[in-house]
C-alpha cells in the first residue's frame, strides 16, 4: 500500500514573516495525520523552514536545482547545498521550469541525476500542454518526458522519486483535469515504469498537480493511481494546505 504524499509547491511567493505563520500552522495542522508532507520554499527560506520544522511531520525542500555538482555557474545552487539545508525534496522538471527557463527533457533528467547523487529525493513534473492534450499526444509527450530519466538514470532510480503528472492547463488555472482524466494519465505512467520494473512501479508514488483545492482532493486522491499532490496556489493558504492534507 503506497502512502499517500502531499507536497506544497510555493513558487516566488512569501517572505520571512508571511512564510513564520504558514510554517507554523501547517506544522500544527497536520501533525498526527498519517500522510507524509512537504513543502518546497524559495531558496532563501530553507533555513526558515528548516528551523520552523524540524522535528515534525513535515519534510522541506526546493523548487529546483542545479544539473552541475558545484563551479562557475553564477546564480545557480547544487544539491549538495539543498543537502546543506536539510532538504528531503527538490521539485525537477516543473513545467514553469520548462517553458519560461528552458530546461529541456535532457537538463531536467541531468537535474534529476544530480539531486540523487546528493541523496535527495526528486519530485519529477511530467505533463502535457492544452495544445499537446488537444492534439491527443498527451501520452507520447508524458512517455518522452518518462523516457528521458530512464535512459539516464536507469528504472531503479524511480524506487528513490516521486512522479507528479501536472497538466500545463491545469497549473493555476483554476480548471483541474478530471479524477478520470488524471487516472488514465496516472495509469499510463504506472504501466511505462512496470514495464521495465513491475516492483518500482507498485511503490511509485504518483502526485497530481494542477489546481488541486480542498473541494477536489478527495476526489481525485481516490482514484487508484493518485498517490498525493503537488499543491501551488492552495499551498500558500495554511486551512486550504491543511485540509488537503486531511483529505489524503
Ligand atoms: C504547481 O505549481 O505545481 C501547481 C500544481 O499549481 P496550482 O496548484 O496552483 O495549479
Amino acid at each position: 500500500m503506497r502512502k499517500k504524499f502531499v507536497a506544497g509547491n510555493w513558487k516566488m511567493h512569501g517572505n520571512l514573516a508571511t512564510n513564520d505563520d504558514l510554517l507554523q500552522s501547517v506544522r500544527a495542522g497536520v501533525a498526527g495525520l498519517a500522510v507524509e508532507v512537504a513543502v518546497c520554499t524559495p531558496y532563501p527560506y530553507l533555513d526558515q523552514a528548516r528551523k520552523v520544522l524540524e522535528g515534525s511531520n513535515v519534510a522541506w525542500g526546493a523548487q529546483d536545482v542545479s544539473e552541475h555538482v558545484q563551479g562557475a555557474y553564477t546564480g545557480e545552487v547544487s544539491a549538495m547545498m539543498l543537502g546543506d539545508f536539510g532538504c528531503r525534496y527538490v521539485i525537477v522538471g516543473h513545467s514553469e521550469r520548462r517553458s519560461y527557463y528552458g530546461d529541456t527533457d535532457a537538463v531536467v533528467a541531468a537535474k534529476f541525476e544530480a539531486a540523487m547523487k546528493a541523496g535527495l529525493i526528486p519530485i519529477f513534473c511530467v505533463g502535457e500542454t492544452l495544445d499537446e492534450r488537444e492534439k491527443n499526444v498527451t501520452a507520447d509527450v508524458v512517455t518522452r518526458q518518462l523516457d528521458a530519466v530512464i535512459a539516464r538514470c536507469g528504472i531503479a532510480s524511480l524506487a528513490k522519486a516521486v512522479v507528479a503528472y501536472e497538466p500545463v492547463w491545469a497549473i493555476g488555472t483554476g480548471r483541474t483535469a478530471s479524477p478520470e482524466q488524471a487516472q488514465e494519465v496516472h495509469a499510463l505512467i504506472r504501466d511505462r515504469v512496470a514495464r521495465e520494473d513491475a516492483g518500482v512501479a507498485a511503490g511509485l508514488q504518483i502526485l497530481y498537480g494542477g489546481s488541486m483545492k480542498p473541494g477536489n482532493a478527495k476526489e481525485l486522491m481516490a482514484q487508484t493511481d493518485i498517490d498525493g499532490g503537488l499543491i501551488g496556489g492552495a499551498a500558500l493558504v495554511a486551512a486550504d494546505f491543511i485540509a488537503i492534507c486531511a483529505a489524503a
